[in-house]
């Protein structure tokens, strides 16, 4: 392919992520997927391995490395075979941390970024609501002041990582009577009284990673957790949303290109009517055309981190990125597991459990619609 974007330093790097996924992780994901979780040693390990901090300041145990670092990450985690671990891991790396980085006091970072770079505890992001998904200024739990207190009342739904989470980076209203200026970030330690894990949630795919709903009754936590300023909570949101979908989107393409891969090599070798089933025209045309479609994605995706990486502003193209990644991924593992035919609906076969992974990309961390709705409003449609 050659992109100019990897230097040597970058496939060093990616060297030891794929030994780690494939040869540490990979050989488990059939367990994990069935029991529905996969054991605390994997951060443990993550962490060991310098996974967990990518972009951290090194004061804090982290590499303080720029994106192509985290791109890396990414990308190869879909070798671990199992999405629901990739999404965890990715939870922690760069959706629950990165508020910490840009907004967390001193005493907020040793307390959670600390053991959260080492692995050594589990961190989520709680913003969902059983009535407030898409529309994150609705939410309605709230932090009400009391002396050197906030008393926290709410629920939490679709919370990755939320059965076991250590911390939770949570979002509530500060200001109920307000929209996004009412919003305020807290980091929530679960062991503070009031708080329950109401309920394990049974998903369609990405089973390895646990996603829970969580209950807050009149829970008491010190000022000193507030995350930044007190209802600024939407724009720190808003802008950790822009690493979080581009994430999502390079390590989305990159576990579609492998279902893409495995899906040829199996459909050059199984023959239909006397010849592999890729060389038939019908089928050809359409693997010739989601190839291009692969390296097009590529190409956005590249060029959105590359925006990142110089800190440009980039909510259209990563707000286009995540729309294009998640709808192609999705029509790409139904072809895939077309082409096999039956096989394809057997779990034992790869693209069985892709079919049903991917789906999660066009809902999670802002769907296809409210892509659509940014990127209208950017083109003051
Ligand atoms: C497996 C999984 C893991 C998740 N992990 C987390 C997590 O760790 N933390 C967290 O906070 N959340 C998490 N989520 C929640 C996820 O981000 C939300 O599900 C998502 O943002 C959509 O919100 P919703 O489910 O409330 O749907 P709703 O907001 O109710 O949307 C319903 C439908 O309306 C569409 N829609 C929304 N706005 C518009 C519009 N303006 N115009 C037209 N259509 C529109 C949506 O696209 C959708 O099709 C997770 C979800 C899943 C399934």
């Amino acid at each position: 392919m050659g992109y100019r974007y990897f230097k040597e330093e970058h496939e060093i790097f990616r060297k030891q992520v794929r030994d780690f996924c494939e040869k540490e992780l990979a050989p488990h994901h059939e367990e994990w997927e069935e029991a529905g979780l996969f054991p605390r040693w994997v951060f443990e390990k993550a962490g060991e391995l310098g996974f967990l901090g990518i972009r951290c300041p090194e004061q804090y145990g982290g590499s303080n490395c720029e994106y192509w670092y985290t791109v890396v990450w990414a990308e190869e985690l879909p070798r671990c075979q199992s999405a629901g671990v990739a999404l965890s891991l990715m939870v922690q790396t760069d959706m629950a941390t990165p508020a910490i980085v840009a907004h967390g006091t001193e005493e907020q970072k040793q307390e959670f970024l600390v053991p959260a770079i080492q692995g050594k505890k589990i961190g989520a992001i709680c913003v969902t609501e059983p009535g407030a998904g898409s529309d994150v200024a609705a939410i309605r739990s709230t932090a009400k002041k009391d002396g050197d207190y906030y008393i926290i009342n709410g629920s939490k739904t679709f919370i990755t990582n939320g059965t076991r989470a250590d911390w939770l980076t949570l979002a509530v209203k500060t200001r109920p009577e307000k929209g996004y200026s009412g919003v305020s970030l807290f980091l929530f330690p679960t062991t503070t009284p009031g708080f329950t894990v109401t309920r394990k949630l049974h998903k369609l795919g990405q089973r390895s990673s646990d996603t829970a709903e969580l209950a807050f009754e009149d829970c008491k936590l010190h000022k000193k957790y507030l995350l930044g300023e007190e209802n600024k909570g939407f724009y720190y949101i808003m802008e950790g949303f822009q690493y979080e979908r581009l994430v999502g989107a390079v390590s989305g393409l990159a576990g579609a290109k492998l279902v893409f891969e495995q899906t040829l090599k199996f459909c050059k070798e199984r023959t239909v009517f006397g010849k592999p089933v890729s060389s038939h025209q019908a089928n050809a045309h359409q693997f010739v055309n989601f190839a291009t479609e692969l390296e097009a994605a590529q190409a956005l995706v590249y060029h959105c981190c590359d925006m990142l990486n110089r800190g440009e502003n980039a909510i259209k193209e990563v707000s286009m990125c995540k729309l294009y990644v998640g709808e192609l991924a999705v029509r790409l593992v139904d072809f895939c597991l077309q082409m096999h035919g039956g096989y394809g609906y057997i779990e034992e076969y790869p693209v069985c459990r892709a079919y049903r992974d991917t789906k999660l990309i066009t809902i999670g961390g802002g769907s296809s619609q409210v892509m659509r709705e940014i990127i209208a409003r950017m083109m003051q449609l």
